[in-house]
């Protein structure tokens, strides 16, 4: 496994792998790698002959106040969980390397980011195509993997992908879980003991809102009351949203019957958690 900090050395090695016919596949991450991650890592490297993952903790995608001075790290422990999962390459860049100089053009997502994380956190999703379309140049893969608890963030993906025409094919990965149905997030690490105990009920809220609309009932308003109700029962966390819209547009629906998130986002003391259901009316939840 190759490990580079500069962005030359990647850039040199992708060459050489597309001239061979190789095929990259992708897959972006801030680290402390946990099972989700890594099946993002499982499906790259089915997929394609040669995989290549990032680790950067983006400063450009985090608000004032947010906690990136507490996003964990583990540099080893990532190396190790890369090595096992079959990665090619890591790429670690400093923020210095990715950004020698302030940037002189600044993206703007003007679509599918005036709603969900995207309202709670202006210049998150602007944050996070500036890095990708970095990222994307320098590595140029293939294929590049999210996973669908970032429902919001493989939409704006989507859309980065098709307004630029980046060669790249955007391959959407189901949520890993704890066996409570907590997704994995490597801010869980930051819940106290007893906000640990009541962070399922996060997926079990969502759960309550898609069984109401598989069971004919087509009124946001409804779907969105009761899983908040729940929540708010179960937990101590305070609500930031709670949201149903299309998906994956994500434009708000009066009646639901067609593709839908059910997505929210929770406080606790120090770590805000994120979760979503992706579903269609009278069927199974389809991903995520
Ligand atoms: P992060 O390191 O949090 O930026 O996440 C990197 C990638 O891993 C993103 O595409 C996330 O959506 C994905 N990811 C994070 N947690 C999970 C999970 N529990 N299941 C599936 N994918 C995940």
């Amino acid at each position: 496994m190759e490990v580079y900090n500069d962005i030359q050395s990647v850039q040199r090695k992708v060459n050489s792998l597309i001239r061979e016919g190789k095929s990259i596949g992708f897959v972006p991450t801030m680290g402390y790698l946990h099972e989700g991650h890594e099946n993002l890592l499982k499906a790259a490297r089915k997929e394609n002959d040669f995989v290549i993952l990032s680790i950067f903790v983006n400063p450009l995608q985090f608000g004032d106040g947010e906690d990136l001075d507490h996003y964990p790290r583990d540099e080893e422990h990532d190396r190790k969980t890369a090595e096992k999962n079959g990665v090619d390459l890591i790429f670690l860049p400093t923020n210095d390397i990715m950004y020698p100089n302030p940037l002189s053009i600044e993206m703007t997502v003007t679509r599918r980011a005036d709603v969900l994380c995207g309202r709670s956190r202006p210049g998150h999703f602007e944050g996070v195509v500036t890095v990708l379309a970095k990222l994307f140049n320098i590595c140029r893969p293939n294929r590049a993997y999210f996973g669908m608890k970032d429902a919001q963030q493989v939409a704006v993906v989507d859309a980065l992908i098709q307004d630029y025409n980046f060669p790249v094919e955007l391959i959407p990965v189901p949520t890993v879980r704890e066996s409570d149905g907590l997704a994995k997030s490597s801010r869980n690490v930051n819940l106290t003991e007893k906000e640990r105990h009541q962070a399922p009920a996060i997926q079990k809220g969502l759960q309550i809102g898609r069984k109401m609309v598989e069971e004919g009932v087509q009124d946001p308003e409804q779907v969105k009351e009761a899983t908040r109700q729940f929540l708010e029962s179960e937990t101590r966390g305070k609500i930031d949203y709670i949201e149903l819209l299309s998906y994956p547009d994500l434009k708000p629906v009066d009646h639901i019957n067609q593709q839908v998130i059910l997505a929210t986002a929770v406080f606790f003391e120090r770590a805000r958690l994120i979760d979503n259901v992706v579903f269609n009316q009278k069927s199974r939840a389809s991903k995520g």
